[in-house]
């Protein structure tokens, strides 16, 4: 087993951050990129108000890795060692190329891991919750930008990009609020599905970028709001669940030049996020919900901060959380 863990900071409590598995050029590579995503892991749970700081894993794929004969309990096994030896400063947990099965394993030989399956105690799948908490940011964008009060979304027009899991619970969410929906999904009976069962619209994935709506929402892969892309948005705001919808930094600040409030991807994402950290103080699906909720007030501060001060959210985030991070755990709700 060949694996980095990075631990970026334990300023607000032990690192928190997924384990990837994936195919490594070189060593450097490897090195990067656990070391942004710890960085990134960082500020997401200090903008959330979580009691952790940011690691992440990489383990790198093995080459026979999909052959059916593969002991990948054993790949495991000696990760958790890894894990285990750090002695809780760093909490791993799934991310892609590993499984719920997989942290089942690592939980056999270490306490430092989340998001087991829910016989081990573990929270389940986390995209309810994503989806839930990117729909308490929506409000707050409706509410600052289209001046509706008390979470009212009727008949605001939203454009989700990608209905897989968080997109699909993300439809639900604004149809239960009154949204009228378009969607887009390379994968056109899943759109057809989740357009049927909220009365959405379907667009092509090239179409979707040219939508005319208040919000639109990029649920699919990274790099959603691009040079080719941004011209074409017709709307008020980006509020969606993607990860790294930026290609670039120079996109935030385009995006405040023209006149599109873009939600920062971390900040509104971070439901899924909350919900596994609750597993470190024993699991509770209320209590990660109510803290899932304050995404609506993190967001609201973006927007009122990027307004006063004229500087792009994207830029207004990651100074909130390198400020909640100085300030340590006594700025942190337990
Ligand atoms: P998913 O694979 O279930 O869904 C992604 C969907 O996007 C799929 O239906 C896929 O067909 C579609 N898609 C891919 N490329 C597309 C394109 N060009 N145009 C339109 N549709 C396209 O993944 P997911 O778990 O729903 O995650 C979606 C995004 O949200 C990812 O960026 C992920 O990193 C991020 N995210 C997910 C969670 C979570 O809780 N699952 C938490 C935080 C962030």
């Amino acid at each position: 087993m060949r694996a980095l863990v990075a631990i970026h900071s334990t300023a607000l409590g032990p690192a928190i951050g997924g384990c990837r598995v994936y195919h490594y050029a070189d060593e450097m590579s490897a090195v990067r990129d656990v070391t942004r995503l710890a960085r990134a892991m960082s500020h997401k749970a200090a903008i959330s108000r979580l009691p952790h700081g940011g690691g992440k894993a990489v383990i790198w794929a093995p080459a026979e890795i999909s052959r059916p004969d593969f002991d990948r309990v054993a790949l495991f096994t000696a990760f958790a060692r890894f894990c285990d030896s750090l002695n809780g400063a760093y909490l791993t947990c799934e991310d892609s190329g590993t499984s719920t099965q997989d942290m089942d394993v690592v939980r056999s030989h270490t306490r430092h891991v989340l998001g087991t399956s829910k016989s081990q105690g573990g929270s389940g799948d986390p995209s309810p919750f994503t989806a839930f908490g990117c729909r308490r940011g929506i409000e707050a964008v409706a509410e600052a930008l289209f001046d509706r009060k008390n979470g009212d979304l009727s008949g605001l027009r939203v454009a989700i990009q990608g209905v897989g899991s968080v997109g699909g619970y993300l439809a639900d969410e604004l149809h239960a609020k009154g949204a009228r929906l378009i969607v887009s999904d390379i994968d056109a009976n899943r759109a057809k599905s989740v357009a049927q069962r909220v009365g959405a619209e379907i667009v092509s994935i090239d179409d979707i970028f040219g939508v005319e709506c208040d919000i639109f929402a990029p649920c699919a892969l990274g790099g959603a709001i691009s040079a080719s892309t941004i011209g074409r948005l017709r709307c008020r705001a980006i509020a969606g669940a993607a990860n790294n919808q930026l290609e670039s930094p120079a996109m935030d600040h385009e995006l405040l030049h023209r006149n599109i409030f873009y939600a920062p991807d971390y900040a509104i994402n971070a439901g899924g996020l909350i919900n596994v950290a609750q597993e470190f103080a024993g699991y509770d699906a209320d209590k990660a919900r109510e803290k899932a909720s304050h995404i609506y007030e993190t967001i609201h501060e973006i927007i009122d901060r990027s307004r006063s001060t004229q500087r792009p959210p994207g830029e207004i985030a990651d100074s909130m959380a390198a400020e909640i991070i100085a300030a340590g755990p006594s700025s942190q709700k337990a």
